[in-house]
């Protein structure tokens, strides 16, 4: 490194320059050095005339250069924050350094980090989950597990012939919001058919100081079948001749209430909050909802329920009553309201889904490709299509 002698210092000789630079960095007083090198400039602008002090016993841990001390004012000097750097290449010493040495040990701590991360991912994985494939048939599994594992092809897509993309990356819901959706996917899980990808993205984990959490619409799913595809194939082919088994029928009008209750109580939360109110509390709303899907349909409940949400919005107006109030409020409205239709043998007019609650892939798979009535599902009442809704009463 070429450094230029100030002629405010031509009068020095080498040693006396390198005495002059040696303590002045060690901390010396300024002015008694201007006095004694007879220098002209004020104490102030000593640091400025300073050449760099080359510490021969340091070298470059990139280079192996020897380390040179740079001027810096006095005040920074006492403060700590001496400027040391390689001689020869562009490394420095103290804080962050950018040099092509530096940079591509950053990357390899990066690089390091992440391989850790991805071993303890894959330990937990595989101490949590079972990943041998297993044969499964179609006619096997439960009815959930077979809506749920094609809800999830769907909502994922393929990746490779055994794995399936996140969930979350689907423009179309997995499933209404609330519990639903994740209690299939846990029965699906639970049936040992799926399991977390070991390679999927890395966000889709977080670790805690005592355990691990994953995010089950963010992590790839691998299929433990011996042949997923062909196990897709069966399933549809099973469900387009409507030749399930059985033991579906039961627990498939069970779980098309369930999708039902879930839909209303999407919409519900969605037309309260909207305009400021609490949604309404859980048990309440299963028993709203499940008494209105005895004799409405789901788009004529969600008639009922934007009249309700709007009812409750002038009730708090006129009364002055708390926002809680109004959540009960809702709930009797519904109720009043779906009597009344009852009673009296009104047609309550359909209602729309709401573009920011889209119709979910478990409404898709279920209504269309295992009951084969597409939208009906949504705007004919459910005793419809199952004859075996005796739970509802
Ligand atoms: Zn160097
Ligand atoms: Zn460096």
């Amino acid at each position: 490194m070429k450094f230029v002698i100030d002629p405010r210092l031509s009068h020095l000789d080498e040693a006396e320059l390198a005495a002059l630079a040696e303590r002045y960095f060690v901390g010396e007083r300024v002015g008694d050095l201007v006095r004694e090198y007879r220098l002209q400039c004020t104490p102030n602008q000593l640091y400025r005339l300073i050449p760099p002090r080359i510490l021969l016993d340091h070298n470059c841990e990139a280079c192996g250069a020897p380390l040179i001390q740079v001027r810096r004012a006095a005040g920074a000097l006492s403060l700590g924050l001496d400027a040391t750097r390689c001689s020869a290449c562009r490394h420095r010493v103290n804080g962050s350094c950018r040099c092509d040495a530096c940079e591509a040990k950053k990357r390899q701590r990066v690089q390091a980090e992440i391989t850790r991360q991805r071993a303890e991912v894959e330990a937990y994985c595989r101490g949590r989950w079972d990943y041998r494939e297993v044969q499964h048939n179609p006619e096997d599994l439960s009815v959930n597990t077979a809506v749920a594992l094609l809800a999830l092809v769907r909502s994922g897509g393929w990746l490779s012939d055994t794995s399936v993309g996140r969930i979350d990356a689907s423009g179309i819901p997995f499933a209404p919001e609330g519990p639903l959706g994740d209690n299939l996917l846990a029965t699906l899980v639970s049936s040992g058919l799926v399991a977390p990808a070991l390679d999927s993205p890395m966000d889709a984990f977080e670790t805690t100081s005592t355990s691990m959490q994953v995010f089950t619409d963010r992590v790839h799913w691998r299929i433990l079948a011996a042949s997923p595809m062909l196990l897709v194939r069966q399933l549809e082919q099973l469900c387009k001749f409507g030749e399930w088994p059985d033991a579906w029928d039961n627990d498939i009008a069970e779980l098309q209430l369930a999708l039902a209750v879930a839909e209303c109580r999407e919409f519900a939360d969605f037309c309260l909050t909207e305009r400021g109110l609490p949604a309404v509390g859980h048990h309440a709303a299963e028993v709203l909802f499940k008494n209105l899907l005895t004799d409405f349909a789901v788009s004529q409940c969600f008639r009922i329920i934007w009249s309700g949400a709007m009812a409750s919005v002038d009730f708090i107006a006129r009364t002055g009553s708390s926002r809680r109030h109004a959540s009960n409020f809702f709930v009797g409205a519904c109720q009043r309201w779906a009597d009344r239709a009852r009673t009296d043998g009104w047609i309550i007019k359909p209602g729309f889904r709401n573009g920011r609650r889209p119709r979910s892939q478990l409404s898709h798979v279920l209504n269309d490709v295992f009951f084969g009535i597409g939208e009906r599902g949504f705007n004919e009442p459910l005793r419809a299509f199952s004859m075996n809704l005796q739970h509802l009463t």
